[in-house]
């Protein structure tokens, strides 16, 4: 009988064991694959607060970056100024925190794929399936840290987040990307964007996320003005996967959590979900303790931890979401409009004022409070709520 098991050896999972086994319980972290960090399907780009916050992940830091390039559909560019981010070699920062909660006592089960979970009332089985044997699991509180793509979460009543978007990536070789690019259109990245983001030497991850088929648009991507004749050679394959939208609707139910991905603590504007997995981790201790603590691990307890993770992140999701609402519909001559609109003095200072890696409300807001800007969003919206009248153009 284990005290905690955590199912999924990302960042999340394994940063929620650390704080477990510091505490003395006795704890174990269940992982599908037979390494950790592998496959990589993430571009690793995260802001200065995570390094502060969690100064073990500082060792993985590849580049650091103080601004990004925005392109528009037509080619023309602006810069989103003094906001400083860092480029992290994914593999490494998986390793190194599932090194971190080895070291407090974890154990670390690789190959064991959990398949079903049932929870009773005094502890939760695990299934988990390792090198085509079952094998089963007992502990008095589970974690799901299982990511975005594992069906662990319906399964058990926990609800998955509302809505995913698809990411696809893959690195490749690239001539002159000294910081990192962002490229926007419909013909690229409906709905969202694209990236390439300088890794080691020549190399880049260039990839883009989009509400559709994310793996055709990849394609389009390397054929697009903004790669192509940049570009020298493709070095892996590409990598699909989905990301969440929108928190979980419940995130503990009896004896279980949910965190990172499988809770939807993802940045609802970018998809970058390291730096919130890490926090909604922080959280999970935090309750899981106090549950472990008094002996009980009914949901009216274990559900302080949804609480506790939406105080801290809760309207920053909501804002990304009202933003996504506004942009959803966007139109390439909208995209060129702003571009050239964000290469003015008055929007430049603001952004340098208002741009935080992490957080986005604060610039959410302080756009809506430039009138033109603010009457965009409102020609946006209607745009989203009386899709019939779509004819009125932003310029
Ligand atoms: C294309 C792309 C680019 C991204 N770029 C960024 C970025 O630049 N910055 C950023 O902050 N975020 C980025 N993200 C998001 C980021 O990858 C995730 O938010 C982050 O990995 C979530 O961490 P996690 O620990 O919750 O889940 P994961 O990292 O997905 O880890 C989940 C783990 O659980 C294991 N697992 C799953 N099911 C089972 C099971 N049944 N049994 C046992 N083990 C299981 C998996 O093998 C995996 O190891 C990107 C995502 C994509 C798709």
């Amino acid at each position: 009988m284990w005290d905690v098991i955590v199912i999924g050896g990302g960042p999340a999972g394994s940063w929620t064991a650390r704080g477990f086994a510091k505490a003395g319980l006795k704890t174990a972290v269940l992982e599908e694959h037979s390494e950790i960090g592998i496959p990589i399907h993430c571009t690793g780009v995260v802001g200065g607060a995570m390094l502060e916050q969690f100064p073990q992940t500082k060792s993985c830091v590849w580049r650091e970056v103080n601004q990004f390039k925005i392109f528009s559909p037509e080619g023309e560019s602006f810069l989103l100024p003094n906001v400083k981010a860092f480029i992290l070699n994914r593999q490494k920062l998986d390793l190194t925190l599932a090194h971190e909660a080895q070291k407090e006592g974890a154990l670390i089960l690789l190959n064991h794929k959990v398949s079903t979970l049932s929870q009773e009332a005094s502890h939760v089985t695990v299934e988990a399936v390792t090198s085509g044997e079952k094998t089963v699991h007992q502990a008095k509180m589970v974690v799901l840290a299982t990511g975005s793509t594992s069906n662990l979460a319906r399964q058990s009543h926990l609800g998955e987040p509302p809505q995913f978007i698809r990411g696809v990536q893959v690195e490749i070789e690239i001539e002159n990307l000294p910081t990192i690019e962002l490229y926007l259109g419909s013909r690229i990245a409906p709905g969202s964007f694209a990236w390439a983001v300088p890794t080691c030497g020549k190399s880049a991850k260039t990839g883009l996320i989009t509400l559709e088929n994310a793996s055709i648009y990849l394609e389009k991507l390397f054929d697009s003005p903004f790669l192509k004749g940049r570009m020298n050679r493709i070095l892996s394959k590409p990598r699909a996967s989905r990301i969440p939208l929108g928190p979980s609707p419940s995130t503990a139910v009896n004896r279980l959590i949910a965190v990172g991905d499988a809770a939807g603590q993802v940045k609802t504007t970018t998809g970058g979900g390291i730096y919130y997995g890490l926090i909604g981790a922080e959280a999970a201790t935090a309750i899981g303790l106090e549950s472990y603590k008094n002996g009980d691990f009914y949901p009216a307890l274990l559900k302080q931890y949804h609480s506790l993770w939406q105080k801290q992140l809760g309207f920053e999701l909501k804002a990304g979401l009202y933003f996504r609402k506004i942009f959803d519909k966007i139109q390439d001559s909208d995209l060129n409009y702003l571009t050239q609109r964000f290469k003015k003095k008055d929007l430049q200072d603001l952004l340098h004022q208002h741009a935080n890696f992490d957080r986005h409300r604060d610039l959410i807001f302080a756009l809506s409070k430039v009138p033109d800007i603010r009457a965009v969003m409102v020609q946006l919206l209607r745009r989203n709520f009386f899709p019939g009248r779509n004819s009125f153009s932003l310029c």
